[in-house]
């Protein structure tokens, strides 16, 4: 069955005449407007070259002209692009996330066109087929190329060497002797159909029901928000695949998004179990060749499934029909670069300006979808046990103030004693660090000095294996000095607490016979080195696993049954409104690592105050009543998503211009009911990369229009060249 998209339900729309208003890729709040040359047919969305200044730029049509310079006086649109243009919802979303985020709309537009060379021809290459003529001199070699070439497609010379187990020469000379005639096909590759009508696994009564809700939704070909909600290891990817089926056999296009670091070949074979084929797929790392083809391939309808990271919310499907977000909760969705949007959240804007229905799927939901389920704005559908044998965890915690670790060391001997229970047993344990490198401080025994980065307020985290000194937040990075930098005084430099290198240290020492991995950023760099570390310790090449945030989320690891995290507590020091909820959120991921499979896991939380909420929701699985804890903190102080954030950084290389800058915002800050503008303030990192950070928070009343108050307080606002001020609608970083 070909799940190819008919373009042909959407009408042909009319063609502009006289002028058009043209949106262009640059941080430019509008269109503007172009005549339209009496030879040339545009329609809205055309994608279309006009002159700029002295370039001629990109850009596409956004409608008629807007008239508000004379005819007379404008320049003629240069040429158009022969691409479907860009659908009227996906216009209309742009414009909504410009309104939304507080960006211009040309800034957006670039997210929805990053596909270098997406916008020209398709590149070809000769193929051959096969003609009447055959050679004067048949040869076996020869025989078996016309033999292979008889099916009537179009191959390559390599391919028809290939298949026909010649060399090249022999194919050459079929060609020169016309029995193979050239022809041109596109150099792509074409997308693979989605086996719909195979079946998936079978489901459990509970997956099934949840399964036909979702479906359900699908079908109703209109938009609803639906949270799948079940616990680590239920079963919620075979039961969003249920939805994806759905969408697929009424020739739907569908979108699964994760967050980056979820992206993994694990979960594409998942899917090519499910559907016999892999997905198009879009991430930072996608080669541009590939980027062109899932570009082109989603605008004319032949790739029909994508599996992406938050930036393929943008694609230009033509005929979109549902949106997964799986580990809706998870931060990686928030883009903080550039237009600061939430994927989540956009994808439902995206859904609704679509009218199809959209998924949220997690086993720890964010606050803000939780209390959408909890007020009925979205449908819930909950998973509450594992699938098959396997049992949720047992998880414990360690009291660090009575049960602490040898002088020096970071493991608590409770969780060592539990360790070697668990190699003796012949399964995998896993350590859990969410901090990089061997140590996040340098400090001087002599003085007291603190090594920090010279261009940002942060101390600078010791990399042992590398032996040097980096900063995590510029890149910066330096030989450990031999002497203190500050007293000169030797042998004086001391590494305080710890990282996963230094983890990986002392396992060593306590557990020299044992197989150890660090898995970490550092040491794995590109997709490969992940693919080939998850699937030795899938193997069982390993024992124990030491990893930073990449090991929390997604992987299946039959073997591994006990999680420690060394530091429980680390999350928690930073004191966002998001820390408790966050924290939580990564222990839990964290904590279902273990047990996955027939043998049981067992969790232990490493942390000096066992008594706090989170650990205790964790130790106790009542999520709901923390969530409802939380909302309820939340709710008193008229924080999101019971009020509205906004931050501004306004930031220089010059201290004192960025401070002047500030101070004059401070000054101009409109006044409005149920508004509050707290700052200027020094930003946590008041330095970053050499600029000094100040910070505004607007905080707002739920039924404030914060964007409007943000446009009338900066829309006319002139800060000289080397200020910048970035907004941030509805923040996740604090810092
Ligand atoms: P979750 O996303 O909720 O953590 P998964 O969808 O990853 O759970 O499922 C956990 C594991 O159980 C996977 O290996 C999955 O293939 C398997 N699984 C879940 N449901 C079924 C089922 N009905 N039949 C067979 N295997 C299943
Ligand atoms: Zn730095």
């Amino acid at each position: 069955m070909s799940t190819e998209i008919s373009t042909d339900r959407v009408a042909a729309p009319e063609a502009l005449t006289g002028t058009v208003s043209v949106l262009i890729p640059l941080a430019l709040p509008k269109p503007y407007d172009y005549k339209v040359p009496a030879d040339m047919e545009l329609h809205a969305g055309s994608y279309v070259v006009v002159p700029l200044g002295t370039q001629e730029l990109l850009g596409v049509v956004w409608g008629p002209g807007s008239g508000e310079v004379g005819h007379n006086r404008l320049k003629p649109v240069a040429e158009v692009l022969d691409v479907p243009p860009m659908p009227e919802v996906l216009r209309r979303f742009v414009d909504w996330v410009a309104g939304y985020t507080v960006s211009p709309a040309g800034s957006v537009l670039r997210l929805a066109i990053r596909a270098p060379g997406a916008l020209e021809p398709a590149r070809m290459r000769t193929a051959y087929i096969l003609s009447d003529a055959r050679p004067q001199r048949m040869t076996p070699a020869r025989a078996r190329v016309v033999e292979v070439a008889e099916d009537g497609f179009a191959r390559t010379v390599r391919e028809l060497a290939e298949e026909a187990g010649v060399s090249d020469g022999v194919v050459r000379g079929l060609v020169d002797a016309g029995t193979l005639l050239p022809v041109d096909i596109p150099t792509e590759v074409p997308f693979p159909d989605p086996l719909v009508e195979q079946k998936g696994v079978s489901l459990s009564e509970e997956q099934a029901a949840a399964a036909a809700r979702l479906a359900g939704a699908v079908e109703a070909e209109k938009f609803s928000v639906t949270l799948l909600d079940g616990v680590t290891g239920s079963g919620k990817t075979e039961v969003y695949f249920e939805a994806v089926a759905a969408a697929l056999k009424r020739k739907k296009q569908v979108l699964i998004l994760l967050p980056e670091i979820a992206l993994t070949s694990q979960f594409l074979d998942r899917f090519e179990r499910r559907f016999g084929c892999r997905p198009a797929e879009w991430h930072s790392d996608l080669p541009g060749r590939e980027r062109r083809r899932v570009w082109r391939g989603v605008a004319e309808g032949r790739a029909s499934v994508v599996v992406g990271a938050r930036s393929a919310l943008f694609l230009p499907f033509c005929d979109l029909g549902l949106i997964v977000v799986d580990e809706e909760h998870d931060a990686a969705f928030k883009q903080e670069d550039g237009v600061t949007y939430h994927a989540r959240d956009m994808s439902v804007v995206r859904a609704s300006l679509g009218q199809f229905p959209i998924v949220l799927s997690s086993a720890t939901p964010s606050l803000e979808t939780a209390v959408n389920a909890e007020l009925g704005k979205y449908d819930a559908v909950r998973l509450s046990s594992r699938h098959g044998e396997a049992v949720l965890p047992q998880v414990m915690a360690i009291d660090m103030r009575a049960d602490p670790p040898e002088r020096g060391r970071w493991l608590s001997p409770v969780l060592v004693r539990e360790m070697a229970k668990a190699l003796e047993a012949g399964e995998q344990a896993m350590l859990f660090l969410n901090r990089r490198g061997y140590a996040p401080l340098t400090l001087c025994r002599t003085c007291g000095h603190r090594i920090e980065c010279p261009q940002c307020s942060a101390w600078l985290v010791e990399h042992r294996f590398r032996r040097e000194l980096a900063c995590h937040h510029c890149g910066y990075s330096a030989p450990v000095p031999k002497a203190c930098p500050s007293c000169g005084a030797e042998e004086s430099l001391v590494a305080c607490g710890p990282g996963v290198e230094r983890i990986a240290e002392e396992v060593a020492e306590i557990f020299p016979e044992a197989r150890t991995v660090i898995v970490s950023s550092d040491n794995l760099r590109g997709p490969a080195a992940h693919e080939e570390v998850f699937a030795a310790i899938e193997a069982r090449e390993a024992d124990i696993v030491i990893g930073t945030q990449i090991v929390a989320k997604g992987h299946h690891f039959p073997w591994l049954t006990l999680v420690g995290v060394v530091d429980a507590d680390l999350g928690l020091e930073n004191g966002d409104l998001r820390a408790g909820e966050r924290t939580y959120q990564l222990l839990q991921q964290v904590a279902g690592r273990a047990g996955r499979a027939e043998r049981p896991g067992r969790v232990f939380l490493q942390s000096f105050m066992p008594e706090h909420g989170v650990m205790c929701a964790l130790v106790s699985g009542r999520r709901d009543e923390f969530l409802e804890r939380e909302a309820r903190a939340r709710e008193r102080v008229g924080l999101p998503p019971y009020g509205r954030l906004a931050g501004i950084v306004v930031s220089a290389p010059d201290a004192g211009l960025a401070q002047r800058v500030a101070r004059e915002m401070a000054r101009t800050a409109p006044r409005a009911d149920d508004v509050t503008v707290l700052g200027p303030a020094p930003a946590p990192m008041a330095l970053l990369r050499g600029r000094t950070r100040l910070r505004f928070l607007v905080k707002a009343g739920r039924n404030v229009n914060i964007q409007a108050f943000l446009h009338a307080w900066l829309d006319g606002l002139k800060v000289p060249n080397q200020v910048r001020v970035s907004v941030d609608v509805d923040p996740y970083s604090f810092m």
